[in-house]
């Protein structure tokens, strides 16, 4: 702005400065010229009629007006006498300015450059009405016409011979004018570079000016500084809410150009990435199967543990940049394998009765048994189908549970436990075992009968057939805020090594007793499912070889 206001500064000075020059020039030059006619007027004066009219009276006059120019001139123009001599090589005069003036009003006078004289020259002629005569004796009756002419000054030769000064005038002005300039422009631009420099310093809080003419300006800048507080505050809330959003995300996700210039990364992919900043990205350098799906084009998915967890990593391409999208696969791909087996388990374990069935049946049909065998195989295909029917019931009602939403209601447990027990009876008798029942009278609690007779047939009957032939059965009832059931046998027990198995599907610890007298490995599962879901506690104490105790703590349902 300074130098905007000193450049302004010199063209108006050296404008100005040459307008005035010219201007004064020609003011000096019209003083000059009207000085120049007072003078000529005065020359004319010191004229006489009775002078010789002619090169020598001319001549004359000249002398005694200092050298001025002295013609003198007939009413048809012709030159009779100059002071400067050689009068007869003058053209005719009638046409000059100053002559044809003189003739028609007495006096006229004229400006020109003059040939002859090479400079500029003023003329004043005048009309002399009297007789005159020359020395020769000529006599000019009706008089003639005198002119008396004295060089001056042109214009342009006062401009010019002025110009040195000017110019050194010029130089001065302009040194001059720049200077105060500066110093008054920076004098008056002082307040708006203070106030630039507290804006600038005052962190968007509002600033004033004691300067009226600055107030508007002042007042427009801590206007527009609200604003762009109220927008960054907006952007930041916007900013904050987006990272908030991204880091509640279970899913990561990374915006990254290259393992290096990673734009955004939300907390999850963070952690499982271990990122820390300026540093590449490890898994996208190291994977040999990540740093493919990165060197391709196409969206690409890689499955990826980390530690426990496993992710499924996609990568899609958005021109240059990359969004990794990682989602926590382990349930998904946890729920699959667990089908997997479940299927695989349960054709193995139909697998041995229907072989059975079939091998008999085969034997029976070739008509090479006699009726003794007949009787057998038939009784094998019969009891193999029965285990086979089990099997499928217990399928079913594994699987059912998961869909039943039937409501629970008030069971009492007591009568309950007493009705489950009582079939067992035979069984009991059979393997000569001790049963005892301790149950406290009137144990409520809330489910469903045939929920709870599954529990108690599956921790009874296997109380009986994994113990031991003449041991102990015994089944306690407790009432109370939580009411307890415990089913204690004194059989074969569990070792420690399978004890964490044994609610497994399918798991059974003899593999031996798998298709014949014991179970599918399915009970335990089921007991524990009802549990899960019911929100109560099972839990098992077993020692090998001295017999084992199941526990259900039967906690209330929670209030949500
Ligand atoms: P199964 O139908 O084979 O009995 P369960 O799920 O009921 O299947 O039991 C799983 C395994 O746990 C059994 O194979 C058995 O080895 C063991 N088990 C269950 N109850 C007892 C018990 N009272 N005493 C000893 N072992 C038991």
């Amino acid at each position: 702005m300074l130098k905007r206001i000193l450049l302004i500064t010199l063209i108006v000075t050296v404008s100005g400065v040459v307008f005035f020059s010219l201007l004064s020039a020609n003011v000096y030059y019209n003083s000059s010229l009207d000085f120049a006619k007072n003078q000529l007027t005065r020359y004319m004066e010191e004229f006489e009629e009775d002078e010789p009219f002619d090169e020598a009276g001319a001549a004359a006059l000249s002398e005694k007006l200092f050298g001025a120019r002295v013609t003198y001139i007939l009413f048809d123009g012709t030159v009779v006498a100059d002071s400067d001599g050689a009068a007869s090589d003058y053209p005719n005069h009638l046409g000059r300015q100053e002559v044809s003036a003189a003739l028609g009003s007495g006096a006229g006078f004229a400006v020109r450059s003059s040939a002859s004289v090479n400079a500029d020259m003023i003329y004043y002629c005048v009309r002399v009405n009297a007789r005159l005569v020359s020395g020769d004796g000529t006599v000019y009756d009706d008089g003639a016409l005198v002119r008396i002419s004295m060089p001056t000054d042109s214009l342009w030769s006062i401009f010019v011979d002025s110009l040195p000064t000017l110019l050194w005038f010029l130089i001065l002005v302009v040194l001059f004018s720049l200077f105060f300039t500066w110093l008054s422009t920076s004098y008056i631009l002082k307040p708006v570079e203070k106030l630039t420099r507290e804006m600038s310093l005052s962190g968007g809080r509002h600033v004033s000016t004691k300067y009226r003419e600055l107030q508007p300006i002042v007042k427009l800048m801590n206007g527009m500084s609200d604003e762009i507080k109220d927008k960054v505050k907006k952007l930041n809330a916007d900013s904050e809410l987006e990272i908030l959003i991204l880091d509640s995300m279970e899913n990561g996700m990374v915006i990254f150009r290259d393992p290096k210039d990673v734009i955004l990364i939300n907390r999850t992919a963070a952690k499982l990435l271990e990122y820390e900043e300026n540093e590449p990205v490890r898994l996208f350098v190291e994977d040999a199967e990540v740093s493919a799906a990165l060197a391709g084009n196409e969206t690409a998915s890689v499955s990826h543990k980390f530690g426990e967890r496993e992710y499924m990593l996609r990568f899609t391409k958005v021109e240059e940049t990359r969004v990794l999208l990682m989602t926590d696969v382990t349930e998904a791909v946890s729920a699959a394998r667990s089908k997997n087996e479940f299927i695989a388990n349960v054709t193995h374990e139909m697998n041995t009765p229907l072989t059975s069935i079939k091998g008999f049946a085969e034997l029976i049909g070739s008509g090479n048994l006699d009726n003794e065998r007949v009787s057998e195989a038939a009784a094998t295909i019969l009891r193999q189908s029965e285990r086979l029917s089990n099997l499928i019931r217990s399928i079913i009602n594994f699987s059912a549970i998961d869909n039943d939403e039937l409501p629970p209601y008030d069971v009492d447990l007591t009568a309950l436990v007493k009705e489950t027990a009582a079939p067992f009876g035979p069984r009991i008798a059979e393997r000569n075992i001790s049963f005892t029942l301790e149950a406290e009278e009137g144990v409520i609690i809330l489910s469903r009968r045939e929920r709870m007779i599954e529990i108690l047939n599956n921790l009874i009957s296997n109380g009986i057939r994994y113990n031991k032939d003449g041991g102990d059965l015994k089944i306690t009832l407790t009432g109370g805020k939580i009411p307890e059931l415990c089913v204690s046998d004194t059989g074969v027990g569990i070792s420690e090594e399978n004890l964490p198995h044994i609610f497994s599907r399918f798991y059974t610890v003899d593999k031996s007793h798998n298709g014949t007298g014991g179970g599918f490995g399915l009970g335990l599962a089921i007991v524990r499912k009802l549990c899960t879901r019911a929100g109560w506690k099972l839990s098992v104490e077993s020692r090998l070889g001295e017999g084992t105790t199941f526990k259900i703590r039967f906690f209330p349902p929670k209030i949500l």
